[in-house]
């Protein structure tokens, strides 16, 4: 094992987080069961707001940042893990109170680990990152919800051209259903049916505020952008629908009437990705592994070095980032 490697780690200064590059060595991590040779890490929307500094993701400095890591388990003090497994973290505080994947190395707690389905390479589970693993329970929620048929109503989901909405285009579309994507980017569209989308909606028609029921029009949906928007994706949703709603791309607020709820039956479905019990991990990675098909998946990332983060950081933060962006720890 190497003696010493680089890690991008958010500090202190003068009271505000500052994300800055360190050398550590495997005696500065933290004392947990499973220690995980990183191949790769990811970068999220949360990654852009904890490196940059424009959201206070980092509770306890200083911290490795990064939510995500794919590696293999070099050492192990638990029963459940050993040496040669290949695993996934996704979430469970990493960067927020716990050192993340932006590191060769990090020491983790075993029951945070999900094993990686033989379908993926460490490349691609990262490519998935906790925005494809998001996409999953979406789309397990509104299938458990079990009004939604392929080949039913349309499937809309926003923030289509970003990580999440990226892998649930795909998810949905290979499982079947009709699937609309709403985005702002115009020149993203052949990118999207690529993908699976088969319909679109412009971003800017859902961020007007609209009345409190609207024609009915989503069998189901997968919101990663709050606020107006996903009001009116709740008043559009037809009788007996849901909404799956895990992001805030547009706003944290949700200026939305019960009509839908109480008038339509319509469901809103809360997903919370960073402490999801380990079966609905091991579920969603399940969901991945049978249904995302990993030509969409190549299409839609890339890998950057780790030197290259604090400008990606900035540029996810923009909303300029399509897809998904790969971290080599290297
Ligand atoms: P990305 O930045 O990759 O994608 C977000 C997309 O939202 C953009 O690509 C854009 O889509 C759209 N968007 C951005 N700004 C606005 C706006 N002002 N109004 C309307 N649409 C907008 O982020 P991710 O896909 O990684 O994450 C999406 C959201 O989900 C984030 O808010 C993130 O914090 C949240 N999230 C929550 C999780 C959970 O556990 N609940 C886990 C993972 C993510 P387009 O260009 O197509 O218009």
């Amino acid at each position: 094992m190497a003696d010493s490697f680089r890690a991008l780690m958010i500090v202190e200064d003068a009271g505000k987080p500052r994300a800055v590059f360190r050398e550590l060595t495997l005696a500065d991590l933290p004392d947990h069961e499973v220690t995980v040779e990183i191949a790769f890490s990811t970068l999220n929307y949360k990654d852009g707001l904890a490196i940059s500094g424009r959201g206070r993701i980092a509770r306890r400095m200083p911290l490795v940042a990064g939510i995500d890591l794919a590696g293999t388990v070099v050492d192990s003090r638990s029963p459940d893990w050993t040496p040669g497994d290949r695993v996934v973290v996704n979430g469970w505080g990493l960067s927020e109170t716990e050192w993340g994947g932006y590191a060769r190395f990090q020491r983790v707690k075993p029951q945070w680990l999900v094993r990686l389905p033989e379908a993926f390479s460490l490349e691609q589970a990262m490519a998935i990152g906790t925005a494809g693993y998001t996409a999953a329970l979406c789309v397990d929620a509104l299938e458990d919800w079990g009004r939604m048929e392929p080949g039913g109503s349309e499937v809309l989901v926003t923030g289509a051209a970003g990580g999440v909405g990226s892998t649930a285009i795909s998810l949905l579309s290979s499982k079947g259903y009709t699937v609309t994507a709403a985005t702002g980017r115009p020149q993203a569209h052949d990118y999207l049916a690529g993908l699976g989308a088969s319909g679109f909606v412009d971003r800017a028609s859902l961020s007007q505020k609209g009345g409190i029921l609207q024609k009915e029009r989503w069998g189901g949906a997968v919101d990663s952008v709050g606020s107006t928007t996903l009001a009116n994706v709740l008043a559009q949703t037809v009788y007996g629908g849901a909404v799956a709603a895990c992001g805030l791309a547009g706003g944290m607020d949700l200026p939305a009437s019960v009509a839908p709820h109480i008038l339509r039956g319509v469901a809103l479905l809360g997903i919370d990705s960073v402490m999801a019990p380990g079966s609905k991990r091991e579920r969603a990675w399940a969901t991945l592994a049978g249904h995302l098909d990993t030509r969409h998946l190549d299409a839609i990332a890339r890998v950057e070095p780790m030197s290259e983060l604090p400008r990606l950081a900035e540029e996810i933060v923009a909303g300029r980032i399509r897809g998904r962006v790969v971290i080599d720890v290297g």
